[in-house]
């Protein structure tokens, strides 16, 4: 007898079903991209960061769509983050384990 064998679909990594997980990591402002001056705050150790609401979001993330308001100004760093990177699936893996 032959036994079929089926590999069964990884789950799906993609911002449309993601919470904007990596919007919660700290992001360092390293370029003039023209972020807004109100949603960037001076750190600890004097460096410029996106600012973080109480919720734990980036200050930039409207919290209806949970798309970043200034997706065309946005910092160097979220344009490197990429969909699926290990760091995606990282932070993914933490926030939802945080859900359960
Ligand atoms: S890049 Fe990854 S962590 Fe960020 S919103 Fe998309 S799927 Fe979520
Ligand atoms: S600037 Fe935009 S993409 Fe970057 S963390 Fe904030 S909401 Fe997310």
């Amino acid at each position: 007898m032959t036994i079929e064998v089926r590999l069964l679909p990884e789950p799906q990594v993609t911002c449309s079903s993601c919470e904007a997980c990596c919007c919660r990591l700290p992001v360092m402002v390293i370029t003039d991209t023209g972020v807004p001056e109100r949603y960037i705050e001076t750190s600890d150790w004097g460096g410029d960061t996106m600012a973080r609401l109480d919720d734990g979001w980036c200050a930039a993330l409207d919290r209806n769509s949970m798309r970043c308001q200034i997706y065309q100004n946005r910092p160097l760093i979220c344009r490197e983050f990429e969909m699926g990177d290990y760091e995606c699936v990282a932070e993914r893996a933490a926030y939802f384990a945080t859900c359960d």
